[in-house]
């Protein structure tokens, strides 16, 4: 703090008075000529930037990217090139639902966005604690959404909407049982893994492709609140997630992740038994086990909440050379709707804010000018290629790999859509993944969000419930006094 410093306007002019407004006589109006007072109001006026639409509430810290294992057999990423090196990063943590100033501690996925300032530039990998998503089609995204937020009439947020729309849409279910699960209420980030969920590319020194999912397991041990402790948290600490991530760091307890990666052949893909491109769907470690790359620390507070954590902004565009997309639908929609996002809120120049830059790389863009443009606009280099004057150019060096895409533009509706398509790793999950305690546990928080939907909604619903497991089905029906067989000819209508 720059203390014992005369106080300034914008212009860094002095102020003499910070208390009382200048009035005409001390009982009279204000002054039009108190610009000090017209300034601070104005610009309290403005403080607020567009919230973001998914993901508002969040907290983040910087922290560093430790390589442990060698996977340069896959990727020449040089973020990866050699055991033991380190890269810096800044992550943020959120719900999703929830506006800026709602509870940590809401049932509702955690954003999990991660962004490394390496050499080639920054790679923002933009995931969530899930290792799957509700849609797998991004023409779905903003009414899945609108489902989770506020009903249009009443400004309330009512169970029935997000019951309707899961329910009419099986591909949703083995996200939906994970969000109801125990780790639908993570105490915080550092006891919640993260996951890249979509599947990418790596590509290596011979030019190779693999398809592959990052997996970001956290090292202190999973920790959930119940749904009653998260309930009561939401009332007494509702910044309990913030809070513990800030003042562990700050107490120099540093949380760690361990980063593994999924790796499929490229050619795999055609003739693998689950559509590897598929958000809905995993892929079974039996099939493609994890292979350990590095460790994550988060070990740095930011010193300012607006500056470096509002002010973020993550985007699965922003990729290196060595890691890339892949045909997954969602996450090309995100490469386009990430950035849109960010200069609708941030304005196009939100590269520049200081948590955003490339901080390991130099920026060489031919971009000019635009709102804010604060950082010098590149003085009087050339601003346009090609060029005679040395401006940078081009290097077909980093071309990818052609990827053999064919067939009819058309919209497909790629997926099968059959009972293994929407049940079958759901039922991986209820049968296998979770114990008693777990399946227990789901049931009885399904029940509770479930229990004042409309009849025909929670027929709908609990007829995918009993596909994945009978049991199941019939359990979940009981608790919200549904008759079973009601419930099963919920389709037949
Ligand atoms: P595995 O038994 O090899 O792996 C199960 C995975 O589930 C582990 O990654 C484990 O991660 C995670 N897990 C354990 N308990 C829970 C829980 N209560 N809630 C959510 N995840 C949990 O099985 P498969 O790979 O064959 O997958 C079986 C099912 O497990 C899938 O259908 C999917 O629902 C779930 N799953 C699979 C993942 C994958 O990438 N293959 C990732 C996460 C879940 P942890 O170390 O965190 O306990």
């Amino acid at each position: 703090m720059d203390n014992y410093k005369s106080l300034t306007t914008k212009a860094g002019c002095p102020v003499s008075n910070n208390q009382h407004s200048m009035t005409a006589g001390p009982r009279g109006p204000v002054l039009m000529q108190d610009v000090h007072l017209i300034e601070k109001m104005a610009h309290f006026n403005r403080e607020r930037i567009p919230e973001r639409v998914v993901h508002a509430k969040g907290y983040g810290a910087y922290g560093t990217l430790t390589v442990t294992q060698d996977i340069t057999q896959f990727t020449k990423a040089k973020i990866f090139s050699d055991i033991g090196k380190q890269t810096e990063c800044f992550f943020r943590f959120s719900t999703v639902g929830g506006e800026s100033g709602s509870a940590d501690t809401e049932r509702d996925p955690r954003g999990f966005s991660m962004k490394f300032y390496t050499e080639e530039g920054n790679w923002d990998l933009v995931g969530n604690n899930t290792p799957i998503f509700f849609i797998r089609d991004p023409l779905k995204f903003s009414d899945f959404i609108h489902t989770q937020k506020r009903e249009p009439g009443s400004h309330l947020k009512p169970n029935w909407m997000k019951w309707d729309y899961w329910s009419l849409s099986p591909e949703s279910l083995h996200q939906v049982m994970f969000l109801f699960s125990a780790r639908g209420t993570p105490k915080s980030a550092r006891f919640m893994n993260g996951y890249g969920s979509h599947t990418y590319s790596l590509i290596n020194h011979s030019g190779e492709r693999h398809w592959v999912k990052f997996h970001v397991k956290t090292m202190q041990g999973i920790q959930n609140f119940t749904a009653d402790e998260a309930t009561r948290m939401a009332g007494e600490d509702p910044d309990y997630s913030t809070r513990d991530l800030y003042e562990a760091i700050a107490r120099n307890e540093f949380p760690k992740w361990k980063m593994s990666v999924q790796i499929m052949p490229e050619s795999d893909a055609e003739t693998y038994h689950w559509h590897p491109f598929d958000l809905t769907k995993v892929w079974p470690h039996e099939d493609y086990p994890l292979q350990e790359v590095g460790i994550v620390e988060l070990n740095r507070n930011p010193e300012n909440y607006f500056a470096e954590v509002e002010q973020a902004a993550f985007e699965p565009n922003n990729r290196v050379p060595g890691i890339s997309f892949s045909p997954d639908k969602v996450l090309q929609n995100r490469v386009l709707s990430y950035g849109d996002a960010h200069r609708y809120r941030l304005g196009i120049n939100y590269d520049q804010i200081p948590v955003n830059q490339a901080k390991h790389s130099k920026v060489r863009t031919y971009h000019r000018d635009g709102s804010m443009r604060v950082d010098g606009n590149h003085g009087n280099a050339v601003n346009y290629e090609p060029n005679t004057y040395g401006g940078p150019m081009e290097d077909p060096a980093y071309d990818e790999p052609p990827l053999k895409i064919e067939g009819e533009a058309t919209r497909y509706n790629s997926y099968t859509c059959d009972d293994r398509d929407y049940y079958e790793q759901p039922k991986m999950f209820y049968q296998h993944t979770l114990d008693d305690l777990g399946r227990k546990q789901l049931i009885q928080n399904l029940a509770t969000s479930m229990n004042k939907v409309p009849k025909n909604i929670q027929h709908r619903q609990v007829y995918h419930f009993y596909k994945v497991d009978k049991e199941f089905g019939e359990q979940v029906a009981k608790a919200i006094d549904v008759n079973i067989e009601d419930a099963l000819k919920a389709w037949e209508t």
